[in-house]
């Protein structure tokens, strides 16, 4: 996800949109047995600003994996919006991204964005009654008889 700076500034424009698609490691998720159903998908804005970068953007990403209420499969989507700035000064304010040779990565920013967006748990569905704690059945599907 490296944007080439020296180009745009080349072609004489200071903005310049964007659209990434690619494969993360899934240790990013927190969550067990889960991994990316799909790349993530980054688009977004780069425009130039003196020794600074403005990013944002969108980024979008897909787990599979297991509902935490009743193991059955699940889905998890998200879409994160980002505004970031990058800077190539020695003295930058440390709230912003360092960039150099006129390369902007996003990569480590993407990450860090899809970390903390991460949930503890997600279902199948939000109303899963999940299973029954005492005989294990799944109660979306069926009715024990635990609870008479
Ligand atoms: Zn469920
Ligand atoms: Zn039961």
């Amino acid at each position: 996800m490296v944007i080439d700076v020296k180009k745009l500034k080349f072609s004489g424009k200071d903005e310049q949109t964007f659209h990434f698609e690619e494969e993360f490691d899934d240790e990013l998720i927190t969550l067990p047995d889960a991994k990316f159903s799909s790349p993530v998908s980054v688009t977004g804005t780069l425009t130039l600003g003196g020794n600074e970068v403005y990013a944002e953007g969108e980024i979008e990403y897909s787990v599979e994996g297991v509902c935490s209420r009743c193991a059955e499969s699940a889905v998890f989507q998200k879409v994160i919006t980002f505004d970031e700035v990058y800077s190539d000064s020695d003295d930058a304010d440390p709230e912003t991204y360092p960039f150099a040779k006129g390369l902007v990565d996003l990569s480590e920013m993407v990450k860090e964005k899809i970390v903390l967006s991460m949930p503890f748990a997600f279902f199948c569905k939000d109303d899963c009654k999940g299973l029954c704690p005492v005989c294990g059945a799944n109660l979306n599907f069926t009715k024990c008889k635990c609870k008479e």
